[in-house]
Parts: structure tokens; sequence; C-alpha cells
């Protein structure tokens, strides 16, 4: 599989500024934590690569409001 670095724009689920992150697709299914650069807060960031259909989904949520 190649190297791949896409960026995506997200929105802080706290204060809903945007923010441009780059996913560095080449690494697969990754669950980390990134602090919003606006407001300070974590976020949750849950990448997910469909390698069958080459697509990068990712999924943005506060610790505050969890839903599992
Ligand atoms: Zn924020």
């Amino acid at each position: 599989m190649p190297h791949k670095i896409k960026q995506q724009r997200i929105e802080c689920p706290n204060c809903g500024h945007h923010i441009r992150v780059e996913i560095d697709a080449s690494d697969g299914d990754q669950d980390y934590y990134d602090e919003c650069p606006a407001c300070c807060m974590e976020m949750h960031m849950n990448l997910h690569i469909d390698e069958y259909r080459q697509k990068i989904q990712l999924a943005v949520c506060s610790d505050n409001e969890q839903i599992f």
C-alpha cells in the first residue's frame, strides 16, 4: 500500500472551530486524541480506513458526549 497522507477538514465538537488535520492512511485504523487549537479541549478522533472502497472515515467527538 502506498504511503498516503490526506488532509481533511474537521469541526471541533466543542466550539465548532474548523481544523485541518493530516491523516496518514497507511497506518490503518487509528484511535487517538487531539487538542483543539481554539478551545484547547481534547477531541476524540476515530479513523477508519475502508480499504475495499478506498475511503477514509474520520469521526470526531468530544469526550463529554460519548455514546456507546
Ligand atoms: Zn474547539
